[in-house]
């Protein structure tokens, strides 16, 4: 079988993947900025390193799989200006910011959930490693590659492009990328026009600030990904992963706070994934073209014609390669809808299948066909029409036009077991069907506990039940009429 090849971005080249101590692999994304919802957008980056996570896990290596929360440390601006959107998004809703992350967390992982995608291993938070980021920092400074003025601190990228290549992963000179940036104003502390903060110092009124040796303040917005993949993988580990929008700036100045402080390449395979758009326009939190994945399973938003499932959604995804973009539509998501029910049809018809002789079709040839695909980068779309060879074949048998024996039965099982569920993670609708009515009947159970708790004047008890539904990501309302639930 040839080996996996996967595309690196920063050698700009399909490679032969060679972990560094197999069969570890060390797997770090980028993952969502919590201050409000996730768009489709970022669901399609998250799913597609999930079909990535699936597949090396399938292929039997061992994966840690980290994919940080950040809840600290984002400003509007990409230049380290503005407001901080935790704090704003706080001031807006009545909240602390703490709650603010709680909310938006949880919203995430349910939403991750419905998309049965895998957990990460582990999962930090910006906050929850403010010590690792500010030692990281001080090593940085004591390179010389960083400098304090008045509380913050910057990474100086003209000292480090002397030693290092700046623009490495987007192959660009550095003179290339100073023609990108304003004019430094006279008010400007930094040195360097592409110099870019590594702590920031609080205002009196910032809501989350710590004590650093440089005064209160708060992080950037990139040394949290640098101290986290050092610190659960290593000072350079295997595979290091988020969208393409991500790579110019963040991955960019990871790669330099990283070596930076430990001289050594952070990551062997850079992967990016390509972006969902909708009429071409990249989707995205501040065009507000951005679809949340709740619209889409109801299909409540002006511009969907009905609501989707999300195993419906997933394998419309699937369709394309994660390095393509993807056009949102209704004329997609339909026929994506019809091609994921064609494909668990198919299944449901397969364990009714008998045998009937010898067959001429070669179905071991379809499942090397689907191993050279997801060899291939990934290749989720090839893999899929591969998929459709097996269904054509079971189609065939079932209306008696085709001879199938014992073992192709059962090579069509494995294809689907292995690929269709463990790789592309698509789950029938029983399947997911069934998980809502145990989640309905629970749920029945539950407030009709709390509902004799009330009764009973035990509001204590009543309270905590609701508390803890709601970190679990479940609404409960109460009217008159009784108590309803919802997902968040
Ligand atoms: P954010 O919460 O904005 O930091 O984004 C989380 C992840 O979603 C990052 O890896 C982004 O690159 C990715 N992302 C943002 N917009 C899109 C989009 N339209 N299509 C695919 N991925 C996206
Ligand atoms: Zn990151």
């Amino acid at each position: 079988m040839q080996p996996l090849y996967i595309y690196n971005t920063l050698t700009r080249s399909k490679e032969v993947f060679q972990p560094i101590n197999p069969p570890y692999v060390g797997l770090y994304v980028c993952g969502p900025t919590v201050y409000s919802d996730v768009h489709l957008g970022n669901c399609r980056t998250f799913i597609s390193f999930d079909l990535i996570c699936r597949y090396l896990r399938h292929l039997g290596y061992k994966v840690r799989y980290v994919r940080n929360i950040t809840d600290a440390g984002h400003l509007e601006g990409d230049r380290d200006e503005g407001d901080d959107k935790f704090a704003k998004k706080a001031r807006l809703e009545q909240l602390e910011p703490m709650e603010i992350v709680q909310k938006y967390t949880v919203g995430f992982r349910n939403i991750m959930a419905r998309f049965n995608t895998v957990p990460p291993s582990i999962e930090p938070t910006a906050t929850g490693h403010i010590s690792e980021q500010i030692e990281m920092i001080k090593e940085i400074i004591s390179n010389g590659f960083a400098y304090e003025k008045e509380g913050t601190v910057y990474f100086d990228v003209e000292k480090y492009s002397k030693e290092y290549n700046y623009g490495q992963l987007t192959n660009r000179k550095l003179e290339e990328l100073l023609e990108g940036t304003r004019e430094l104003h006279g008010q400007d502390e930094k040195k360097g026009r592409l110099d870019f903060a590594l702590w920031i110092k609080a205002k009196p009124e910032t809501l989350m600030q710590w004590p650093s040796p440089w005064g209160w303040g708060f992080p950037g917005w990139h040394i949290e990904c640098s101290a986290m993949s050092r610190k659960y993988l290593g000072d350079t580990f295997d595979i290091h992963g988020g969208g393409m929008d991500l790579q110019a700036t963040h991955h960019t100045n990871e790669i330099a706070q990283s070596k930076g402080c430990y001289h050594a390449e952070p990551v062997k395979y850079w992967m990016h994934t390509n972006m969902l758009t909708v009429n071409g326009a990249r989707m995205s939190k501040s065009a507000g073209n951005g679809f949340l994945p709740n619209e889409l399973f109801t299909g409540n938003h002006p511009l969907l014609e009905k609501g989707y499932s999300p195993m419906a959604v997933r394998f419309f995804m699937m369709q394309t390669h994660y390095r393509s973009t993807l056009d949102f539509s209704n004329e997609a998501l339909q026929a994506s809808e019809k091609g994921f029910e064609r494909l668990m049809q198919s299944w449901k018809t397969l364990q009714t299948l008998e045998p009937s002789g010898t067959s001429d079709e070669n179905i071991r040839a379809i499942q090397e066909a689907c191993y050279a695909a997801m060899n291939d980068d990934f290749n989720s779309p090839v893999l899929i029409a591969q998929l459709f060879d097996a269904v054509r074949i079971i189609n065939t048998a079932n209306d008696k036009k085709l001879k199938v024996t014992v073992g192709d039965i059962q090579l069509l099982k494995d294809i689907y077991e292995h690929f269709v569920f463990d790789v592309l993670g698509l789950a029938t609708e029983e399947e997911t069907g069934k998980t809502s009515e145990a989640l309905a009947e629970v749920m029945n159970m539950i407030l009709d506990i709390r509902h004799k708790a009330k009764l009973e004047k035990n509001f204590a008890l009543s309270d905590q039940i609701r508390d803890q539904l709601l970190a679990a990501g479940i609404q409960v309302k109460d009217s008159k009429e009784g108590s309803t639930w919802k997902l968040n």
